[in-house]
């Protein structure tokens, strides 16, 4: 570390390095977790070719810049150029040291007076500064090393910044950053920025790397005359260069909030050709798909009775008419099945709009086409109670349906891939299984993906190539895909929806089944458990079923079952005239699926459970849910969770535990659980108190195309983004490319998936 050019900053400290040279940092809200994979190995591939191009003597040393810079992404000077700051600090100007407040990031200057390394409370090498006033600032380090002791002794002049605290003696700084400096030393003129970085590179190396890539680089403008005319234009924002230069070194007279902020035009231009980068990918994504060649699925076949269709005999045989916004969402599907390429369709629908009905139907489109169907949810209580369901509907009307999952006896999972293989079983049902390498099937037409928020980036992807890779069902060898249907019930927000799913088609139940009591929901301190006891004793006796989740413990899956067991062991004692169920995630597959099954034939009246019943289980006679410490939980999983409940014609009720003293959004979920039961609105709040990287989760963001743009403060530009994408797709496609490779590279792949 001595040997890096910022050698004149006199802090080798590992703990002053956290502080200010910001190595990345989850909470660093413009840098999203890139795409692991990927960025891996193209680093790989960026070192392979540095060190093809070098002389054998440089090798060693250039390889190793390179690997560096590599683990940021940065392979050319382009990306080098574009690695902007994450923020700004603001050297220019020295506050005296009589003046320092505490509580702010102040800087200033001083002479060193005193130096000793103190051993009470702990080993820590106190500094004391005085400056031409008079006035003393005391620093403290408590990690340092022996040269910093001696490059701060007495009698050296130090230009130091960092947080102000009033301490026991006075002002102190703690880990300040410290430069030695002479008597009149300038001070920089313009903001400082900070660049993203990552363990091992200095920003003093960043910085110059950059600079260095500024004066080779050219980043000529791409947007063609007309376009920027119509888009960049209203936008008032400076070109490429001079905003990418600006961005690097602020000149004196720039507005400096504007720049902090990211509001300054420099930066506008910057997000709007990042976002134009996005849309373009997304929308190229989607044209290519209409290239591409699926099974069309008539519903009308000339010479077969419309009547006489599995799909007509399914419809006859469901037990409710369908809602009018089933219907239609049956239709738009309906459509796209029928066109011969594949569709990517999303089903959004509140927990309990009935989605299932309307996947079986695609299903039965499918089937009457001659295809298969495969259903593929994320737990296997969901998956079972699919297969159990749909069983249910199709057997009776001759279809087979096929049950995969992961804790299958051999025997009857060589069965279950028989069947797939063979196209005996029509409809395929399953975990993430459905996507192993083994499955194979003899001619898929359509899957479908029930929750598909709950599915990673990866398991997407593999499912992808696994349809990519189907036989071609008339035999030629067109590519061939089958069409996807995504089903989810925590709907996608507008902006969200218009940026990482844009190349999806959507489609939205806005409507319940009729007959549905809307659900009561209370917040019950957890200090009155006992009355809650008594309540679930009450409404079991009058042959209500109730669900008791038990409490989230994310740092130990081990934890979480203790409790899940020991809860259940206390509530059998409490009410012993009740039948107490247990249900969690280690419990062997047939186990759970006993207990389940108990469980809606209404054998069992109090089902404890873990958040493996978040998803999909459908009871529609329990009417009653306790949510412990509700508070732990986030609030699409509070809401998935209630879900369980109101599916019948009883009134429900729900009831979230929780233990003060509440986080203020601990305390903001909960009250939004109590003012809204609808799934939008709570999608909405949300994303308004967790922000979109968070609400996409940590999965999905993994693949996160957007450094610079932050989709709450920058939704404005994604409109015009997208209608220059639009014009630029059309008019000049040649540019499409090269505005890719510039902004996205290697992450476009994943943003596909
Ligand atoms: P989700 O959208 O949460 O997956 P489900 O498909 O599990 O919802 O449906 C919830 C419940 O509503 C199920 O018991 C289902 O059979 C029932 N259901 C679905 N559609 C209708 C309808 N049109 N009329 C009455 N009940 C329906
Ligand atoms: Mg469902």
């Amino acid at each position: 570390m001595m040997s890096e050019p910022d050698s004149a900053s006199v802090s080798d400290d590992p703990a002053r390095d956290a502080q200010y040279d910001e190595t990345p940092d989850a909470s660093a809200p413009r840098r999203r977790a890139g795409a692991k994979k990927t960025a891996a190995k193209a680093a790989e591939k960026a070192a392979a070719k540095t060190a093809e191009k070098t002389d054998a003597k440089d090798k060693p040393k250039l390889t190793k810049t390179a690997d560096r810079l590599a683990k940021l992404g940065l392979h050319s000077a382009i990306d080098l150029v574009l690695h902007l700051p994450m923020r700004y600090e603001d050297e220019t100007t020295l506050t005296p040291i009589g003046e320092l407040l505490p509580g702010g990031v102040e800087q200033t200057e001083g002479v060193v007076f005193d130096n000793e390394v103190a051993y009470r409370p702990r080993r820590q090498l106190v500094v004391k500064l005085r400056d031409h006033n008079g006035d003393e600032l005391h620093l403290r380090f408590l990690n340092f090393y022996g040269s910093q002791v001696a490059q701060m002794a007495v009698g050296k002049r130090l230009r130091v910044r960092g947080d102000v605290r009033g301490g026991f003696f006075g002002l102190e700084m703690v880990h300040p950053a410290v430069k030695v400096v002479e008597g009149d030393a300038p001070l920089p003129q313009a903001l400082t920025p900070v660049y993203p970085s990552t363990a091992g590179v200095s920003q003093a190396y960043l910085r110059k790397a950059i600079d260095n890539a500024l004066e080779r680089a050219h980043l000529p403008e791409l947007l063609p005359e007309p376009v920027a005319q119509e888009f960049l234009a209203p936008l008032n924002v400076p070109g490429l260069m001079d905003a990418v230069r600006t961005l690097h070194h602020p000149p004196i007279d720039a507005d400096q909030n504007a720049l902090i902020d990211g509001t300054h035009p420099a930066w506008t231009r910057i997000k709007f050709d990042e976002l134009l980068a996005q849309q373009l990918s997304l929308k190229r994504a989607h044209e290519e798909r209409r290239t591409r060649a699926a099974p069309a699925m008539a519903r009308h076949v000339a010479g077969r009775k419309s009547e006489e269709t599995l799909l007509a005999r399914l419809r006859e045989a469901l037990p409710f008419k369908l809602t009018n916004a089933q219907e239609r969402v049956v239709g738009e599907i309906a459509q796209d099945l029928e066109a011969p390429h594949p569709m990517q369709r999303l089903l959004q629908g509140d927990v309990g709009s009935g989605k299932t009905v309307v996947a079986a139907l695609a299903a039965a489109q499918a089937i009457d086409a001659g295809y298969q169907a495969a259903l593929m949810a994320p737990t296997e209580i969901l998956a079972e109670q699919h297969a159990r369901k749909l069983r249910g509907w199709l057997e009776p009307l001759g279809v087979q349906v096929a049950w995969l999952s992961g804790s299958l006896k051999a025997k009857e999972k060589r069965a279950a891939l028989e069947a797939a293989a063979l196209g005996t079983a029509k409809l395929v049902i399953g975990t993430h299984a459905i996507i192993q390498d083994a499955v194979e099937f003899a001619r898929l037409g359509l899957v479908i993906v029930d929750e598909q928020h709950r599915f990673g980036v990866e398991q997407r992807l593999a499912l992808r190539a696994k349809a990519q890779n189907a036989k071609s069902p008339d035999e030629t060898k067109r590519e061939f895909q089958p069409h996807q249907l995504m089903m989810t019930a925590t709907p996608i927000p507008r902006t969200l929806a218009m940026t990482y799913y844009a190349d999806l088609e959507v489609s939205t139940i806005d409507e319940l089944p009729p007959g549905r009591t809307p659900i009561l929901t209370k917040l019950v301190s957890d200090a009155r458990r006992e009355e809650v006891i008594a309540r679930v004793r009450a409404a079991a006796l009058t042959g209500r079923q109730v669900y008791w989740v038990c409490p989230l413990i994310e740092e130990s899956e081990t934890l979480q079952l203790q409790t899940a067991v020991e809860t259940w062991e206390t509530l059998v004692a409490a009410l012993p005239e009740l039948s107490v169920g247990l249900v969690h995630g280690r419990l062997a597959s047939a186990d759970k699926a006993a207990v389940m099954d108990a469980f809606s034939r209404n054998e069992v009246q109090l089902l404890v459970a873990t958040t493996v019943i978040e998803v999909g289980v459908d009871v529609p006679n329990a009417s009653l849910m306790v949510i412990e410490h509700a508070e732990r939980f986030g609030l699409a999983q509070l809401h998935q969770l209630r879900g369980r409940v109101g599916r019948g014609s009883a009134a429900s009720v729900c009831l979230l535990l929780y233990t003060g003293p509440l986080s203020l959004t601990g305390r903001q979920r909960l009250q939004t659980m109590r003012e809204t039961t609808d799934g939008f609105e709570i999608a909405r709040k949300d994303l308004e108190i967790r922000g979109p990287g968070e609400f996409l989760g940590a999965r999905q963001s993994g693949a996160a195309m957007l450094r610079f743009a932050n989709l709450e403060n920058d939704a404005w530009l994604i409109e015009p983004a997208r209608e220059a994408a639009e014009r630029l797709l059309h008019e000049y496609p040649h540019v499409v490319t090269q505005h890719l490779n510039r902004w996205l590279g290697a992450r476009e792949q994943y943003l596909k998936a």
